[in-house]
């Protein structure tokens, strides 16, 4: 079979059923409670078509569509990570005596249908920090056992969305199974599928598609080209990790601050965000005690607490921290920046803080070093 093939709406049904028949639990984008979030398909209705969402800062909304298009929404407030990495488990259940019973869900193999190329590169971070090195978590590595990944080329980025300047998007790029690039036009409503696995080839022969024409092929690459064109924002073209080293005085941070409700949205909706927190909790009678790991924000004040006070006290210390990790020694520690683009954390701060702006004016009031080529003067 070629490798690049059409199917049509239809056919998207029909992949979901064929991923059911394989086993799969099926998690997609569905229309709930006025946001277009992620959960386990029942069947391929339940895919949002004719619903977009207009975002700006602080700002979120669905809104009817004048075609069908399934996939022409940017991220939601939800990302796969919660399906890897879920915001609350109980890891262990302690006895009165005080021994442990580890406690391991039950999970089902997992197939993720229309994973942007922003969150494909959020997922290969998250393997990165929490399915590989000399500690794996074993809970995360279950999740993704078998992981099946139907990415979607994004032809129509959100307001917020700059994965053209992280490099993640908006094209998805290495570690999908299948690829589908949505077209929706007077030849109708199809969807070009690329292979990217054997996986994905023993799936899309189970299908009812058809060879792709070259105007097809072309029309889609050039549909993703224009997409990373028409993106309004874009991280600064510095050394960020540089960067973000060099502005560690800068008054900046306290100008974010002030407005910064350290209310830690950021880091919850963020796809890349890993920390935890691992908390004990008993009931009334002390019979049972479980122990629980959650989804930890940076923002909180015990975050740094360290025998007798946290570290980082006031917000600007807090704020510098997380841009600094995201940007700058995300890059040293994991060869990749911690930020994929995706535009969530703009979207649902209650504050409308932006971090793209925060860098460009972090930018902005630290020059760059001496010995930049092109600032010498005998460079001009
Ligand atoms: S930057 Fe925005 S979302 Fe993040 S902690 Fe501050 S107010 Fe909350
Ligand atoms: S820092 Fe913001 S834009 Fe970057 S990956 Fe996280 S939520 Fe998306």
């Amino acid at each position: 079979m070629a490798a690049e093939q059409v199917i049509d709406r239809a056919g998207l049904d029909r992949l979901v059923e064929v991923l059911q028949a394989e086993d799969y639990r099926v998690i997609g984008p569905q229309l709930r409670d006025d946001a277009i979030v992620l959960d386990e398909l029942r069947s391929g209705a339940e895919l949002p078509d004719g619903w977009g969402v207009t975002v700006a800062p602080g700002r979120y909304r669905v809104v009817q569509r004048a075609d069908s298009a399934v996939f022409a929404h940017s991220a939601g407030p939800g990302s796969w990570k919660r399906f890897l990495h879920p915001p609350q488990r109980t890891t262990a259940r302690i006895a009165p005596d005080l021994t442990a019973e580890p406690v391991v869900e039950p999970t089902a193999r997992m197939a993720f249908l229309g994973v942007r190329g922003c969150d494909l590169a959020a997922i290969a971070t998250l393997r990165s920090v929490l399915g590989a090195g000399r500690h794996p978590d074993p809970d995360f590595v279950r999740r993704d056992d078998g992981l099946f990944v139907v990415a979607v080329d994004c032809t129509e980025p959100g307001e917020l969305c700059f994965c053209a300047s992280t490099g993640t998007g908006p094209g998805a790029g290495p570690g999908y199974d299948l690829a589908l690039t949505e077209q929706l036009d007077e030849a109708g409503h199809r969807f070009l599928v690329t292979t990217g696995s054997d996986a994905g080839a023993a799936i899309l022969e189970q299908l009812p598609a058809r060879p792709a024409t070259a105007a097809e092929i072309t029309g889609a690459r050039d549909a993703i080209e224009a997409a990373g064109r028409c993106q309004h924002r874009a991280l600064p073209d510095r050394d960020l990790p540089e960067l973000l080293r060099d502005s560690r005085e800068s008054p900046h941070w306290e100008e974010v601050a002030n407005r910064c409700l350290a209310c830690g949205n950021c880091t919850m909706v963020c796809p890349t965000c890993f920390c935890t927190a691992t908390e004990d909790v008993t009931d009334l009678t002390g019979a049972d005690a479980e122990r629980r790991q959650r989804w930890a924000s940076c923002f909180e004040i015990d975050f740094s607490y360290v025998h007798g006070g946290s570290v980082r006290q006031s917000g600007a210390s807090r704020y510098r921290q997380w841009l600094t990790h995201k940007l700058g020694t995300w890059q040293e520690m994991h060869d990749s920046a911690g930020c994929v683009g995706c535009g969530r954390c703009i979207a649902w701060c209650p504050a409308e803080i932006d971090l793209t702006a925060e860098v460009a004016r972090l930018a902005e009031l630290t020059p760059l070093p001496d010995n930049t080529p092109g600032d010498r003067d005998d460079d001009r």
